[in-house]
């Protein structure tokens, strides 16, 4: 299954994505993702149950709904910096014995088909074509062996980066988290649609040239590790979000450096999951 949220006249809601329409789910008593996420076999239950037969939700045409990011508040928006081997090349680093860890604030969150808003502020935007795993079941110290009881699916995150602010500290938050910086969807994929998240082609064109193009085979540490990782440090809720990084390609690493512009359009496609598209425009 495919969901997405819609952004209406002053709410959003949750909507289930086939080919041809958006079935809204709020009538079936689902305000948001969240509460589908944490519902998990019980709501996707009754969510088959609901859409398919008459009456069912109110009915959306895709091509004319405004999209918010698929989880516009998540519990966590968990990042991992350095997770494939060419990346960290050519960043100038070594290939890490242990992930780099930071986060972004929902604040940074838009939608698909949302600009990307460059800050006056920041002279070297980047982008990142990022996998994200959305978290199900929570827990704390979660075994590797068990991590698929804890996703309820995936979707794209463009982990869009102000390098000279990332990079004026050690700590790179700063630099990550501007407004509109954490472009996600269009939806989110269901996990029994992608039983094994590290065999899926990850491609970023900006403008039209392809920046990035790798397979999610090449990650150094998989979903199950991060999961097992993370969890001895903190707990993971139902919505949280791991973005698992991004593979070689990316606008500093080129020379000249290549920085987001106005007038760029960044387009994210990863396979099975989607094609995130995000317009960039001046502040
Ligand atoms: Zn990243």
């Amino acid at each position: 299954m495919r969901f997405v949220t819609i952004q209406r006249e002053g709410y959003t809601e949750p909507a289930l994505l086939n080919d041809q329409e958006m079935i809204g789910l709020q009538r079936n008593g689902f305000p948001d993702l969240l509460s589908v996420i944490a519902g998990a076999g019980d709501a996707l239950d009754r969510i088959a149950r609901w859409a398919y037969h008459p009456p069912g939700g109110e009915r959306f045409d895709p091509a004319l709904v405004r999209l918010a990011p698929p989880i516009p508040r998540p519990p966590k928006i968990i990042c991992i910096g350095l997770n494939y081997r060419d990346h960290a090349a050519e960043s100038g680093q070594q290939a890490p014995e242990v992930p780099t860890v930071f986060a972004k604030f929902p604040t940074a969150l838009i939608g698909h088909g949302r600009p990307i808003v460059l800050p006056k502020a920041c002279t070297q935007p980047d982008y990142e074509a990022e996998l994200a795993v959305v978290i199900g079941k929570g827990g704390r110290n979660i075994t590797e062996e068990h991590w698929q009881k804890h996703v309820f699916g995936y979707t794209i995150i463009n982990d869009v980066s102000a390098r000279d602010w990332q990079n004026a500290t050690s700590q790179w938050m700063i630099g990550k988290t501007f407004d509109t910086f954490a472009p996600m969807g269009p939806a989110i994929v269901t996990a029994d649609e992608i039983p094994d998240p590290h065999n899926l082609d990850i491609t970023l064109t900006l403008s039209g040239s392809v920046m990035q193009h790798s397979n999610t085979s090449n990650m150094i540490f998989r979903v199950p590790w991060l999961i097992a990782y993370l969890s001895r440090v903190f707990t993971l809720e139902p919505g949280d979000i791991i973005a698992t990084g991004t593979p070689a390609g990316v606008g500093f690493a080129r020379k000249p450096p290549r920085w987001l512009k106005s007038g760029d359009e960044c387009r994210i496609t990863i396979q099975r999951v989607g094609e995130l598209v995000n317009p960039i425009i001046a502040e």
